[in-house]
């Protein structure tokens, strides 16, 4: 069974889609006129696993993220880089793409409607307010009148229309009726993008644009509506406004909201400067490092951003690799009669593939996920210190379609063990062969195997002075990524 906190009541809840077996959820996507800050990145990335995880569960998911082409920020980027709106909007698109491609968002089946393409139906939503009296003109701008939705009004984020009132900043001037009402429509200003609509010119307002694409490709009531914790109020809360009172329907039954992401304790934003693009962080580390990351805390938590904590993930990715290294090593080896059958292995991994599900059923537990995997990864390392029967490796393969599975399919952690394993046998090959080295017998076709051999090589080329050769094999197992590093015992290497 599937619990998730929702913002809406408060509680963690039984999930029960409207429809069995089948879910849609929207996700706000981000306002296109930058590159994305890891702030973008976590909701990106969080929002993805949830949607994988359900799968895994066996749901069909209809899976909705927009794009904000259209907004003030973007009209003020197009006049500072003195382009248009839409070449503004193109180009951040596609740098979003380019970069969450790398912490791999599953693309497949995914919905990205631009807001621009959706105006006919927002002018829809904004008419049908306007005849049931929900919203009023004014000089041109289209405002929605809260006092008519007060009763509800202020629900996902726990607040009452009467502070609301008191708190505002914006002074009630004779536009708006009320402190509160929110902009559906916004009149042009001279020379600015616009759409002709029933009020004359101009563009629609930020809620109204996912309030409008939300129903268009998911209908008046669906199931999950995602975004960071900083949506809650004013857009969210906005966005069901709107929505309820033009569609009817319930909008969305759950919402989720993940934490914010801390630099030194304080919260990373825009205006205070200390935020970083996701663009530099990859830069640095790999897309599957940021994921990992990002993944290891709990989403409703804030989360410490810094390089300590990026190192800390990039370890633990590496201890991961290279115990599935080790695996499918291990497995090419000869299984020993009276080894070890891997019965007792069996029902530990068995016990880690409940917990794993278990952790994700609880409001999507990540971090707890992730600390069953290397709970699993420290008994692997131990089970493969004994020799293993032709069961036990049976075993060990299901490990390793575990740790598969989960790590790259469901959380999307993508590590690559398999290749680089195959790809370096073949390249280790080839050197041998450049190198004019043929192996004796009794060395295996496996990638640790082939090393210890070429450093032996290596060994003897400088015993008998051959300092040429003893570099060559240094220099070009360096190429391929193999490290070595000369101990007064014994030469060591690393991945
Ligand atoms: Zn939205």
């Amino acid at each position: 069974m599937i619990k998730i906190h929702n913002t809406l009541t408060r509680r963690v809840e039984e999930f029960k889609p409207l429809e069995e077996g089948k879910v849609k959820m929207y996700v706000c996507g981000p306002t296109v006129y930058n590159y994305i800050h890891i702030g973008n990145a976590r909701p990106a990335i969080f929002f993805d696993t949830v949607r994988r995880y359900l799968e895994y569960r066996g749901f069909e998911v209809t899976y909705v993220q927009n794009f904000t082409d259209v907004d003030d920020k973007m009209i003020e980027r197009a006049k500072t880089e003195g382009v248009t709106v839409k070449e503004i909007a193109d180009k951040y698109i596609k740098a979003y793409l380019e970069d969450t491609k790398k912490v791999n968002l599953k693309e497949e089946g995914m919905i990205r409607p631009k807001a621009t393409d959706h105006i006919k139906e927002m002018i829809k939503s904004i008419k049908i307010l306007e005849s049931k009296g929900f919203a009023y003109e004014s000089n041109g701008d289209v405002y929605f009148d809260v006092e008519k939705y007060k009763d509800d009004y202020g629900q996902l984020s726990g607040q009452n229309i009467e502070d609301l009132k008191a708190g505002a900043r914006v002074e009630v001037t004779d536009i708006k009726k009320s402190s509160v009402d929110f902009a559906l429509w916004k009149a042009a200003k001279e020379g600015e993008l616009s759409w002709g609509s029933p009020w004359g010119k101009g563009r629609p307002g930020w809620h109204i644009e996912c309030s409008a694409m939300s129903e268009k490709y998911l209908g008046a009531t669906f199931d999950i509506h995602g975004g960071g914790q900083d949506l809650i109020f004013p857009h969210h809360e906005n966005e069901i406004a709107q929505s309820k009172c033009s569609y009817g329907g319930d909008y969305a039954r759950y919402w989720i909201h993940n934490g914010y992401i801390n630099i030194k304790g304080e919260k990373m934003s825009k205006s205070k400067g200390n935020f970083f693009l996701l663009r530099e962080i990859l830069e640095k580390y790999e897309g599957k490092v940021v994921r990992f990351f990002m993944l290891s805390s709990h989403y409703r938590k804030p989360i410490d951003f810094s390089d300590v904590e990026l190192e800390m993930a990039k370890s633990a990715i590496s201890r991961i690799e290279n115990t599935m290294m080790n695996i499918l090593e291990k497995l090419d080896t000869v299984s020993t009669e009276g080894g070890n059958n891997g019965e007792v292995m069996n029902s530990k991994l068995e016990e880690i593939k409940s917990k794993f599900i278990e952790a994700m059923d609880e409001d999507f537990n990540t971090a707890q996920a992730i600390g069953g995997l290397f709970e699993l990864i420290k008994e692997t390392n131990k089970f493969m210190e004994e020799k293993l029967s032709e069961n036990g490796k049976k075993v060990l393969k299901d490990i390793f379609d575990f740790i598969k599975e989960s790590l790259i399919d469901v959380l999307g952690v993508e590590v690559t063990i398999e290749k680089k394993v195959k790809d370096m046998t073949k390249e280790l090959n080839e050197l041998m062969e450049n190198l004019g080295i043929k192996k004796g017998d009794g060395v295996a076709n496996d990638t640790s195997e082939i090393i210890e051999f070429l450093l032996e090589q290596r060994k003897i080329a400088k015993k008998e002075k051959n300092f040429a050769l003893s570099d060559k094999i240094r220099d070009e197992l360096a190429n391929i990524g193999i490290k070595i590093k000369d101990g007064r015992e014994k030469t060591t290497w690393t991945i």
